[in-house]
């Protein structure tokens, strides 16, 4: 049976302390079994916080950009997907929604960091979703349609078997506007049915991750839905109590 994937987007927060407390708080709790976790702390915390968690298996640790998609070179600031995975991290995220609209990363950057990401060894974690504005107009499954032929294109149907998608409706994420579960699982069962254009085996073990304003209140009714198998979460992974009691939700799914 397919394990849930409880992730944590810690994006632009925390000092050097108070990630390494964040992380021996999570180094301590006991994830149920049919739970893997990931965090996805800040670039300059990936070492510290992959001290904090050596010795723990329950736990990976991600990126939340592969900043570059060179190997090596002269391109002064920025980071590479090789440079991630020396660094001990073994997933990335792709095309979250702020890298797309407050960085202006389209189609062809995402696909590019996709392969470079693959190639490198991580795991991409595939962002897609909808604005507010793309959901009232109804068109809002052909975006996210979009946004994943776009990088299918590129990498080609074997690299993605390797890929995580996380559906995150952009009008939900940090809003407290959690997607209902049944929005969600619309949006994922759609998913499935258009990776099954390309193969039923492509749609059928491919993960499929919620985010947005996903929190210990909502997990169970979301992780219930039989097309969502795992949740990104941003605000409710900064409390080690918090995201734990997600992934205890999670592990009480059969
Ligand atoms: C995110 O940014 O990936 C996210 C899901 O954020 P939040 O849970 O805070 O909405």
């Amino acid at each position: 049976m397919r394990k849930f994937l409880i992730a944590g987007n810690w994006k632009m927060n925390g000092t050097k302390a108070s990630t390494h407390q964040l992380a021996s708080e999570l180094s301590k709790l006991d994830l149920p079994a049919n739970v893997n976790g990931a965090i996805f702390p800040a670039f300059l915390h990936i070492k510290d916080v992959q001290n904090v968690l050596v010795n723990n298996d329950s736990w990976q640790i991600g990126a939340q950009n592969c900043a570059h998609q060179a190997d090596f070179g002269a391109l002064t600031g920025e980071i590479s997907a090789n440079q991630l995975r020396d660094a001990g991290c073994s997933l990335v995220l792709v095309g979250h929604s702020e890298r797309r609209i407050i960085f202006g990363e389209d189609d062809a950057v995402l696909a590019a960091k996709t392969l470079a990401a693959l190639a490198a060894n991580l795991t991409p974690v595939i962002c897609v979703g909808e604005t507010s504005e793309q959901r009232l107009n109804g068109n809002y499954q052909q975006i996210i349609n979009d946004q994943l032929r776009a990088i299918f294109d590129v990498v080609g149907i074997d690299n993605f078997r390797k890929v995580v998608i996380a559906y995150e409706p952009v009008w939900a994420i940090g809003t407290g506007l959690v997607a209902a579960a049944e929005q969600a699982q619309e949006v994922h069962s759609a998913i499935r049915k258009f990776l099954e254009t390309y193969s039923e085996s492509l749609s059928v073990n491919m993960q499929i991750l919620y985010g947005g304003s996903l929190n210990s209140t909502n997990a169970n009714e979301l992780f219930n839905m039989p097309d969502i198998n795992g949740g990104l979460v941003g605000g409710a992974s900064l409390s080690a109590k918090e995201f734990g009691s997600i992934c205890a939700i999670a592990g009480e799914i059969n």
